[in-house]
């Protein structure tokens, strides 16, 4: 299906149609061999300063294209990758493909975009957390790439920490004390503890969509206005800048402006695409 679909690869398989045709099983005893294929690609979805609306980075997002069923999101895969160890390896590959392709950014626009060289925030999970190889491999990654670690996000999910014990902080913090940041994903979805948050390495909340929802008619939500106003002035008081996912309208941008929001990402500004896309919008972007 998204073959067809003219080359578009933001188009993603559907999921229930293609159940009946893909089983759990088949994908999962694929994967190892697709990691070795090269069948996983990486699309970037650019982030916005809400201020003045240029680009500040991108996240890396990972797809497969599957050679029977076409572009698989990571929702299809993502699970089963954890659930067999894959995700080391796969996850140790995005990082090393998107630090390249931080270098191959900073080679081309350097310190031209206004607010300095782009950002790359790379998704985290768990099972990648816990591998005792991830800080040594994310330092050998960056100095083989010559990208320092100022140029690197690493986003875990909120549900990831609850609960984390020292030692499962411990290359969190050895990371942030780099340079690289760390984001909480999805923020706002699991049990937030607020106060739980001093003692987390993060520099930056990434505000689920669920909360961007609440924005899109207007006027918005006023339970969700006082939500969000207070999330964000917690946010600021705790030294933490906010990212809002899933902004698919002018309306919506707006008003997480307003209400204070650092930067934003979201189809109102671009889907996620290969790494030429994000590179037309910065020149787009530097050029006015
Ligand atoms: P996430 O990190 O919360 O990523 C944001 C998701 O929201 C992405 O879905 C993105 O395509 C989607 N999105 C962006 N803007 C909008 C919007 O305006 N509206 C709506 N409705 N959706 C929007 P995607 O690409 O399917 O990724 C799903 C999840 O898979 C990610 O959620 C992340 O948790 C995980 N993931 C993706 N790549 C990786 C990876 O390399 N490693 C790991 N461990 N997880 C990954
Ligand atoms: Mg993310
Ligand atoms: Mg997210
Ligand atoms: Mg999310």
């Amino acid at each position: 299906r998204a073959k067809s679909a003219g080359g578009n690869r933001s188009e993603l398989a559907d999921p229930e149609a293609d159940a009946r045709t893909i089983t759990r099983h088949g994908l999962t005893t694929a994967l190892p061999t697709a990691l070795e294929r090269g069948e996983f690609f990486i699309e970037y979805q650019p982030l916005v300063h809400l201020g003045d609306g240029s680009v500040r980075g991108a996240e890396a997002l990972v797809r497969w294209l599957h050679p029977q069923h076409g572009v698989l999101g990571p929702d299809r895969f993502i699970p089963l990758a954890e659930h067999t160890g894959l995700i080391v390896p796969l996850g140790r590959w995005v990082l090393q493909e998107s630090i390249r392709q931080a270098r191959a950014w900073r080679e081309c626009h350097g310190e031209e975009t206004a607010a300095g060289p782009l950002r790359i925030n790379v998704n985290l999970s768990p099972c990648q957390l816990s591998h005792p190889g991830l800080v040594q491999d994310t330092v050998e990654i960056l100095e083989r790439a010559g990208v320092t670690p100022d140029a690197l996000c690493l986003e875990v999910t909120e549900s990831a920490l609850i609960g984390a014990d020292d030692d499962l902080l411990k290359p969190l913090r050895r990371l942030a004390e780099m340079g690289v940041d760390i984001a909480l994903d999805d923020f706002g979805t699991g049990y937030s503890n607020l106060a739980n948050l001093r003692r987390l390495p993060v520099s930056i909340l990434k505000l689920d969509r669920s909360f961007t929802q609440g924005m899109q008619q207007f006027p918005a939500d006023p339970v969700d206005l006082k939500i969000v106003e207070g999330i964000v002035s917690l946010a600021h008081s705790l030294d933490l800048a906010v990212t809002v996912e899933g902004v698919e309208t002018g309306a919506q941008a707006e008003q997480l402006r307003i209400l204070g929001c650092d930067t934003a990402q979201g189809w109102y500004y671009a889907r996620p695409g290969p790494p030429e896309r994000l590179h037309e919008l910065v020149l787009v972007d530097a050029t006015g």
